[in-house]
């Protein structure tokens, strides 16, 4: 039998590093590594990165300054600590980390972390740090399953990698420098996952990928699939109530993905469509490959397929070049559509993208002034549409035990958390809520009837503040 060693992953960033560090561990555990949340504790510290905030290699080495410290302390104590990093970060700067951080082992990017195993073991014989290339080979096709206990362990709702990288090459965004160009997984391999996972308890799947509605993965048939005919294809797999999919481009929104939000209930009226700013200009100094009207287009299309849909976008506020006209229309568009919620951030340059040669640079004091305005308006959007589901009645999936005692926490079709008094028998299952009262971002409600008829929840269209 394989020893048991202890495993910790501290993952940064987005969704498909939650995902990925998941996968590492699936991939470790036939090694005997279990997760410990302690870094100090553990026989395997991997720091799983992200490029995509600012000054992210400088946090790495800070923390790396850390972990330095605590594996000179398993040395005294007598144990072998290694150290890898993941992610893009590990992908952007490669040899450069063993270069100033010889504590590291192990260097690997994001295509190349089912060869952890073999990595580490590399890097114990030959006593040095090793990194990796791009591979040429599918990662996913090498990954172990995950074993049904680690399914369980994780919840009722589960991520689940469609495609990887990205072939826009918008001027902010390492993306495909260090994920690559966009790859799709086949269908039959999705289908297999998921039925995986349903056959364990999952009943919400969110696909992921960097440009998930660009996937065009081999079908059946040998054929290339849309995401809408994906999401046709796994809604049949018994056992799965909910299925989500992140992050969209608004180029690649095709007839199949709208009429699969107006043909299977399964998909969730909830859709995350970055648009980054409402000003045409600065969308082509982005490379977005649509104007705000395309945008606006696009968002009709769907609400008329499905009138209960809402939008949650990401934006970019201070991009070279934005001036105040630019700014205004980024506002008036965010009036118009009227978001569920939306994420901001100030730009800050990526090394080795367009935009951070181009030199008409926004002040910091005005970046902070726009941010301010930009969050206000989507907050009261956001605070507006959770309000506007007091006096409903909402499908709730329960997911766990939430921290005050006898309330099952869950998500609504529009992932706002609903509490509800109740046993914890309720979890996996989708039941409608009478929402009474909001606390914060949270509803808090009673369970209604299994019969009760749903309200439609439709999100408010803010025409004013821009
Ligand atoms: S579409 Fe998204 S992932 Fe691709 S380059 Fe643009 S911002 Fe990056």
């Amino acid at each position: 039998m394989t020893n048991q060693r202890k495993l910790h992953i501290k993952s940064y960033g987005c969704q498909m590093n939650v995902y990925d560090a998941q996968r590492m561990v699936d991939t470790l555990a036939p090694e005997g590594f279990v997760e410990t949340a302690n870094a100090e504790d553990a026989d395997l510290v991997i720091l799983n990165t992200c490029h995509i905030r600012e000054k992210a290699a400088e946090k790495v080495y800070s923390e790396l300054g850390r972990l330095r410290l605590a594996k000179d302390e398993a040395a005294r104590a007598g144990r072998d600590m290694r150290i890898a990093v993941a992610g893009c970060v590990a992908q952007a700067e490669g040899g450069e980390i063993v270069r100033r951080a010889p504590v590291v082992d192990v260097v690997v990017g994001p295509q190349s972390y089912h060869h952890l195993p073999q990595l580490l073991e590399k890097a114990r014989r030959e006593g040095r740090a090793i990194e990796t290339e791009f591979p040429v080979e599918d990662k996913f096709s090498a990954l172990p399953a995950p074993k049904p206990a680690a399914i369980r362990a994780r919840g009722v709702s589960s991520f689940v990698t469609v495609q990887e990288g990205c072939d826009k090459f918008c001027t902010f965004c390492v993306v495909p420098y260090t994920r690559g160009m966009e790859v799709s997984r086949p269908v039959a391999r999705i289908v297999d996952d998921v039925q995986r996972l349903a056959d364990n308890g999952v009943r919400e799947i969110t696909l992921i990928g960097q440009n998930v509605n660009a996937f065009h993965g081999e079908d059946e048939n040998g054929k290339p699939s849309s995401l809408g005919r994906l999401l046709h294809r796994l809604a049949a797999v018994p056992g799965i109530a909910r299925l989500r999919y992140s992050t969209s481009h608004p180029c690649d929104v095709d007839d199949a993905l709208i009429e699969a939000h107006r043909d299977i209930p399964a998909v969730m009226p909830f859709v995350h469509l970055p648009v980054q700013s409402g000003s045409d200009r600065i969308l082509a100094a982005m490379n977005r490959r649509h104007s705000a009207a395309d945008y606006l287009r696009t968002v009709e299309r769907f609400r008329k397929a499905r009138e209960e849909i809402a939008f949650s976008s990401d934006f970019i506020v201070g991009f070279p070049g934005e001036t105040e006209d630019d700014f205004s229309a980024t506002l008036a568009l965010v009036a118009q559509i009227g978001y569920a919620g939306a994420y901001s951030f100030k730009y800050s340059p990526r090394p080795g993208t367009p935009a951070a040669e181009m030199r008409e640079t926004v002040t910091t004091a005005t970046m902070d002034e726009r941010l301010a305005r930009l969050q206000e308006l989507i907050d009261g959007q956001q605070a507006a549409f959770n309000a506007a589901a007091i006096g409903t009645t909402v499908a709730v999936l329960f997911e766990r035990a939430a921290r005050n005692p006898g309330q099952i926490v869950g998500r609504t079709a529009y992932l706002q958390p609903a509490h509800v008094m109740a046993s914890a028998d309720i979890i996996g299952q989708v039941l409608p809520v009478a929402v009474e009262s909001l606390e914060r971002y949270s509803l808090l409600g009673t369970l209604a009837a299994p019969s009760a008829p749903l309200s439609r929840a439709v999100p408010p269209v803010m025409t004013t503040g821009a």
